[in-house]
């Protein structure tokens, strides 16, 4: 089958022919239809720091997918040839205290599809049964195919109670548009992005941001004023890495604010933590999804009217995924969805 690759350390990917892989008892095959490329895929093509400790060659990369059931394990229940799913990126260890309680997102041995096994920007996947997702026919190929992405902006966005609250979302990539038109579905009255590229400023307003800010240009508190807001936002979801973002938010959160932390930042981020303590800032770490609440809190979005379609700006096919890469690296794009058929 062919697959796009990283075969040996360092920058690029490579399309390239390798077996179609076997699934085990437990496991499931999936036909891919189509797959979206998201940032940890841009970091492996530039071979970065991270990616050179994490990544070991040769490895299939992508684990933002959908597809149908071509073949189940033996021991598998309830997938049959032909359904159509997703997947969960995270295969957790299931035996740790709190895989046992439940609590799957929180595992001490998560594992990335994509990142240290084989992923899913292949013809055919092979994951556990356990990671795959029956999901809902009428909702479009290229949007399930973010459903990975929607889940890390759902989970975020829904940490905290937003109905009648003033939200601020830093970093206006893919993940902080979906959850600009998360949170306005979920009642936030005002929602606030920011962000220093237009494009995406633009992006983020057609997905429902009540309005926008170019950080390079006007400062968070000229913003608030601007728009009415005497005591800052009452929830903060910080989505895009950078540090000065993180430390605008904690400047301008109301007392008791509350903040949810997916950004991943470059290296240690220096934050004046009595800010935190005098305004009584609540701080939560998010990774990942939770299994699978956030799988069926996604779909029920969609399925009442949310609609992240906007965020996908460029489909091609799978042979073109150079051009797709290129375009991802100069931040002129949204969300990148590759065919497979
Ligand atoms: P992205 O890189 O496409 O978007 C980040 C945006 O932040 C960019 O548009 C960038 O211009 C903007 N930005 C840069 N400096 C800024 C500043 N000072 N203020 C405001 N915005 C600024 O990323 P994405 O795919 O949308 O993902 C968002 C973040 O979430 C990334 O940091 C990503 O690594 C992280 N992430 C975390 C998890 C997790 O499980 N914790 C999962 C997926 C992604
Ligand atoms: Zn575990």
């Amino acid at each position: 089958m062919r697959a796009i690759a990283k075969l040996t350390p360092g920058p690029g990917l490579q399309l390239t022919e390798v077996p179609v892989p076997t699934p085990g008892i437990n496991d499931v095959l999936i036909k891919v239809k189509r797959t979206s490329i998201c940032g940890t895929d841009v970091h492996i093509y530039n071979w970065d720091s991270w990616a050179a400790k994490t990544i070991k060659p040769p490895m299939v990369i992508g684990h933002e997918f959908v597809g149908v059931i071509e073949e189940v394990g033996a021991n598998v229940q309830g997938f049959r040839r032909g359904d159509l799913v997703d997947g969960e990126g995270h295969i957790v260890c299931g035996v740790c205290r709190n895989c046992l309680a439940g609590r799957r997102h929180l595992c001490k041995d998560t594992k990335g599809v994509g990142v240290n096994r084989d992923g899913a920007f292949a013809e055919y996947l092979c994951i556990p049964a356990s990671n795959a997702v029956l999901v809902d026919p009428a909702i479009p190929l290229d949007v399930l195919s973010c459903f990975d992405p929607l889940g890390n902006a759902t989970h975020t966005a829904l940490q905290f109670d937003l109905v009648g609250e003033d939200v601020l979302i830093t970093g206006a990539g893919p993940i902080g548009c979906m959850a600009a038109a998360i949170a306005r579905q979920a009642g936030a009255r005002k929602v606030v992005v920011t962000d220093v590229n237009p494009d995406r400023l633009a992006l983020a307003k057609r997905m429902g941001a009540t309005r926008t800010a170019d950080v390079s240009k006007e400062t968070l508190a000229e913003v608030q004023k601007s728009i009415g807001m005497k005591e800052g936002f009452d929830v903060g979801l910080e989505m895009s890495g950078n540090p000065r973002a993180l430390n605008d938010m904690i400047d301008n959160m109301a007392h008791g604010g509350r903040i949810a932390l997916l950004g991943i930042m470059p290296a240690a981020a220096a934050v004046d933590w009595n800010k935190v303590v005098f305004n009584m800032l609540t701080i939560q770490g998010i990774y990942g999804r939770e299994m699978y609440e956030t799988w069926y809190k996604m779909t029920a979005l969609i399925q009442s009217g949310l609609d992240i379609s906007p965020v996908i700006t460029h489909r091609l096919p799978f042979t073109e995924f150079q051009e797709g890469f290129d375009l991802m690296r100069s931040g002129k794009s949204g969300k990148i969805v590759l065919s497979w058929e």
